[in-house]
């Protein structure tokens, strides 16, 4: 089976194709356009998904180097996402299966988040069923009971930002440019970080809050900088340390509190914070601590890419889970949704 997959939820373009669950490719054009605005603007990332579609289709057809007459069907991204942005996605993937007279699949980003650790050759191997998925991305911060393919149940989630806001909006409080979190995972490699303690939030069960933790950080800065104006350069990698030490703890938290509820202790992360160097060691520690078995996507299957789509795609292939060319991209598409 020859999945093309293609993904365009937010401000990345992304094409691969999949052969099983084996990557023949994962072409990815990132919108440099947002830098200058601090975030990413809707309308200026679907005209550049406009422009970067056909070209990145064709590369990854090229690098995977088969002919697109082999393709046994189509995946693409429905949502979650921007509207602008997922339509440019979904009507390409509309035509070209009606084209090609191929099925049409549509996934779900955040289960494509997920179910990326179902790809052929992941460092960690692929998880048993039931385990725990904690998405940490640009959009989202949610804990899942992954009982099947198909079938999530999410524990706990975020009330406000997402964890990934959580450090691009720290970032651009330092005046980085987005998106920061990578940014301040680098800095924070020379930092130390209990230089200064930030408060962490109180949130009930296994949900989450980020906006009072970006707020401290504001005061802080503007307090510090009011007395020596250099206060950040001169810190960088100290304040950089203390927040992403702060972030991940909130995450490490609320990890253990879910092994603790449902005594699974498969975890799988996903979304593009799993990039981030300090949660890939905590994990890691907590192998060795508490006996849990975790799984860490490569770096490359962490940040947006259709190699993830195109995962689900084939995982639907095969349950026969295709879909009508009436479908419509969905903004707002919950990850236990049915339909
Ligand atoms: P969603 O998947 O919820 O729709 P998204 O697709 O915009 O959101 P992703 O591409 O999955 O988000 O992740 C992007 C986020 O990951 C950004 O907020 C970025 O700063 C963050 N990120 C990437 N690498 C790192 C890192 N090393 N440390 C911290 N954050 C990181
Ligand atoms: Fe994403």
């Amino acid at each position: 089976i020859y999945i093309l997959a293609i993904e365009s939820s937010c401000d990345d373009t992304s094409a691969a194709v999949l052969q099983n669950k084996k990557v023949l490719s994962n072409i990815t054009a990132t919108q440099q356009i947002h830098e200058e605005y601090g975030g990413v603007v809707p309308e200026l990332a679907s005209r550049a998904h406009q422009q970067n579609i056909v070209p990145v289709v064709h590369q990854a057809l090229n690098k995977a180097n088969i002919d697109k007459k082999l393709i046994s069907a189509i995946a693409f991204t429905r949502g979650p996402g921007l509207m602008g942005s997922l339509l440019v996605g979904t009507s390409f993937a509309k035509s070209l299966a009606l084209g090609l007279n191929v099925p049409l699949i549509e996934v779900n980003h955040m289960q494509a988040h997920i179910l990326a650790h179902f790809i052929e050759g992941q460092g960690d191997g692929s998880p048993e069923f039931p385990f725990l998925a904690m998405t940490i991305s640009g959009g989202h911060t949610q804990i899942v009971l992954v009982k099947d393919y198909f079938d999530m149940e999410i524990l706990g989630e975020t009330l406000d930002d997402a964890v990934g806001e959580a450090f691009d909006k720290s970032a651009k409080i330092l005046g980085l440019p987005y998106p920061g979190g990578p940014l301040i995972d680098k800095y924070a490699k020379n930092g130390n970080p209990k230089a200064f303690p930030f408060p962490k939030p109180k949130v009930e069960g296994l949900n989450f809050s980020f906006s009072g933790l970006k707020t401290s950080i504001l005061y802080f800065i503007q307090r510090e900088t009011a007395k020596n104006p250099d206060f950040i350069e001169e810190n960088l990698a100290d304040i950089c340390a203390s927040i992403q030490s702060t972030i991940v703890g909130i995450l490490m938290d609320k990890l253990k509190k879910a092994v603790k509820q449902t005594g699974i202790k498969r975890i799988a992360i996903g979304g593009g914070v799993s990039a981030n160097s300090e949660i890939r060691n905590s994990l890691k520690a907590g192998e060795r601590k508490w006996g849990w078995k975790t799984y860490i996507p490569k770096f490359e299957y962490c940040t947006d890419n259709a190699a993830m789509i195109g995962i689900v795609g084939y995982l639907k292939y095969e349950q026969n889970a295709f879909t009508d060319q009436a479908v419509s991209a969905k903004a707002r598409y919950v990850l236990d949704d049915k339909g």
